[in-house]
């Protein structure tokens, strides 16, 4: 993986969620307080603006100052939640580094090490928001993604298959929120009238999600 790749992905992360303003917009207007776009869009736009900064770095160092500059600049749960999951995937791919790091230099990761990131930095989100799958928050998204894609990596799968996969993984995780009752987050006050929406930040994880794979089938 080179850094460009993860600017690249930014960008595309970018562009996904401020093209999905009225649909992030009004679902966290239905069942939360009607911020978590805004909260995306200044996040997305706040790693844009780095970009040029995080050519600098190595993969691992440039996840975890995505991590730092989402905690600073995100407000609301999701913030927090997001800004762990890119620490703890940083950290992950940097102990499976062994070579000291030459810019713009590719950093050789296997399918596996980067679904073991990926699978670290939802375990984060697990830790640090004390949630779990069947609560309707974006977990209901993250955890089955990181399961399948630990599975298809380790079993060598190609990385077309493993997208195609991820993004139905996600899409049904989306889906599987609007019949839930939340128990976490705001949410949870709503008790069954939260029922028949989608959560938002499970729809902003799906998009991240399809982003980053129809970037990685592109290339
Ligand atoms: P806030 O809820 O503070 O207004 P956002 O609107 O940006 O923040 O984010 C709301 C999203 O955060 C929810 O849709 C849900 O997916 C996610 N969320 C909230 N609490 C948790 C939690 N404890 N664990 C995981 N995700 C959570
Ligand atoms: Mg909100």
């Amino acid at each position: 993986m080179k850094t460009e790749f993860i600017i690249a992905a930014a960008k595309a992360i970018q562009q996904s969620i401020l093209a999905n303003e009225n649909t992030l917009e009004s679902l966290d207007r239905a069942i939360g307080d009607g911020d978590h776009y805004i909260n995306m869009k200044r996040g997305a736009n706040a790693i844009a603006d780095i970009a040029e900064e995080l050519a600098n770095f190595a993969p691992s160092d440039a996840l975890n100052k995505i991590g730092l500059k989402l905690l600073s600049t995100i407000g609301g749960a999701s913030g927090p939640l997001l800004a762990s999951f890119f620490m703890a995937m940083a950290k992950t791919l940097a102990s499976q580094t062994h070579k000291e790091y030459v810019l713009n230099e590719n950093v050789e990761y296997s399918a596996a090490d980067i679904a073991a990131g990926f699978a670290a930095g939802v375990q984060a989100i697990i830790q640090r928001g004390k949630a779990n799958i069947g609560e309707k928050t974006m977990l209901d998204v993250l955890i089955p993604v990181a399961n399948q894609f630990v599975l298809l990596a380790t079993q060598n799968c190609e990385i077309n298959p493993i997208c195609t996969t991820l993004m139905q993984t996600a899409e049904q995780g989306v889906i599987s929120t609007k019949d839930l009752i939340a128990t976490k987050g705001r949410a949870a006050g709503l008790g069954e009238r939260a029922i028949g929406h989608i959560d938002p930040g499970a729809k902003s994880c799906q998009l991240m999600i399809a982003a980053v794979c129809t970037l990685l089938m592109e290339a």
